[in-house]
């Protein structure tokens, strides 16, 4: 896992170039070469190098305008500047300039190993710095850090507490399986250095932090739990949109998916129908049963409309009291009608624990385009009205025509 320590040699003297790269290969250095400063500058874009050697005379730029390029692209490379003895007064600026030290051609091979040696040890300590000052190793959470080639270098004791088989397993770990995609959009992207994921691993739901340290190449990884958030947030959620005794959609859920079905049945012309059914006599069961048995028949009766509804198509909900609601995509009225007919009979049938039989009326209308969600529920109740007034336990199906002539009738 340890990583070679990576060094370009800048030179445009083709032999010193290839002595100097096959010495420091001998050395167990990884090297890269580059005869003009362009290509230094575009090796340096490739790959974060801990030294440069740099001939300070090259054929398109000056040594030390390639170490400042280089610098500007990965800072924490240390750049040792090559120059003959006339120009020992540049090789001083160079240094003024940031470089780690220069050397004099003709130089000794131990002189320069031994600087390079001590450069390289530089650039790790500096490394170290700057990971240790942005990197509490006692981050109570779980952080892990990838190299460039997304090998795991750093694994923090949290993390290690946390994802025991991470170090064994690297890519092939839940975590850095689901960070893969974005891991290579964030090196691809020449902007962003942060991204924030969710993902779930074990069980459990983390929040990602993964951030791009583009100077030394560097992925870190800031793990959070947020199962214990994330049931809150569902609990919360579930509070928010259900009726607690029957379980199914309160109210402003209910309208929430109404309008949200209106605009659908309104973008694609598809048919949606609505039916809003009331217990007939319930104040009844409430005086004769108790309020406890009133709540049993609600839920009993929600359960026996579910198992008669089409699954994940109809949206049932509890309205108020003991008026209900029931959602109908992809129905016309006549649909609708006979649905609601249905249902109005095999509630009509139930025996319900100590209560016995009850009934139900059903008012039912289709959505037009020129309905808005009041003139919509204002139908509906009209429909149920007549249910009612018709004798109960019955369906009453009203169109928008309907509604229409009715009030041409009463005007
Ligand atoms: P109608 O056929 O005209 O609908 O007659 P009704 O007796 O059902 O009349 P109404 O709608 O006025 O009465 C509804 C009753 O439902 C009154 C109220 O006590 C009862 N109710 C409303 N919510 C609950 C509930 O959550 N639990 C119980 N047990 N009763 C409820
Ligand atoms: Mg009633
Ligand atoms: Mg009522």
């Amino acid at each position: 896992m340890k990583q070679k320590i990576k060094i370009l040699v800048v030179d445009d003297d083709p032999n010193l170039r290839k002595t100097l790269a096959d010495i420091l290969r001998v050395k167990d250095y990884e090297t890269a070469v580059a005869a003009t400063g362009a290509e230094a500058i575009a090796a340096s874009q490739q790959a974060a190098f801990s030294l440069a050697l740099i001939d300070l005379k090259l054929p398109d730029m000056s040594g030390i305008e390639v170490m400042k390029k280089i610098k500007a692209v990965s800072p924490l490379t240390e750049a040792i500047i090559l120059t003959g003895y006339a120009s020992m007064d540049s090789a001083i600026e160079a240094t003024k300039q940031g470089a780690y030290s220069y050397l004099l051609k003709p130089y000794q091979m131990d002189d320069l190993l031994q600087s390079i040696r001590h450069g390289v040890e530089r650039q790790q300590a500096q490394d170290e710095i700057l990971r240790l000052a942005s990197f509490p190793r006692l981050h109570p959470n779980p952080v892990v850090e990838l190299n460039a080639a997304g090998e795991v270098t750093y694994i923090n004791p949290a993390a290690e507490k946390q994802f025991p088989d991470l170090g064994a397993l690297e890519q092939a770990h839940p975590l850095l399986n689901e960070l893969a995609g974005p891991i290579t959009e964030l090196r691809k992207s020449g902007k962003q250095t942060e991204i924030s994921c969710e993902a779930m691993i074990d069980d459990a739901t983390y929040e990602l932090h993964v951030s791009y340290v583009r100077d030394v190449d560097l992925i870190r990884i800031y793990v959070t739990d947020i199962t214990q958030r994330k049931r809150d947030e569902a609990e919360i959620h579930l509070l928010a949109t259900t009726d607690s005794l029957t379980g199914i959609a309160n109210r402003r859920e209910f309208t929430r998916v109404l309008n949200g079905e209106m605009e659908r049945a309104k973008r694609y012309g598809t048919p949606l129908s609505l039916a809003m059914y009331d217990i007939d006599y319930f104040k009844r069961v409430n005086d004769s049963f108790g309020h406890d048995a009133g709540d049993y028949v609600l839920q009993a009766l929600t359960r026996l409309v579910q198992q008669n509804i089409r699954n994940n198509v109809d949206v049932v909900s509890r309205w108020g009291g003991e008026e209900f609601m029931l959602l109908m995509p992809q129905s016309n009225l006549a649909a609708a009608k006979i649905a609601a007919d249905k249902l109005r009979q095999a509630i009509a049938r139930f025996d319900f624990d100590k209560v016995g039989a009850i009934t139900v009326s059903f008012g039912v209308t289709e959505f037009v385009m020129q309905d808005d969600i009041n003139a919509l529920l204002k139908r509906l109740d009209d429909a149920l009205y007549q249910a009612k007034e018709h004798g109960r336990n019955r369906v009453e199906a009203l169109a928008q025509s309907d509604a229409a002539s009715g009030e041409i009738q009463h005007g």
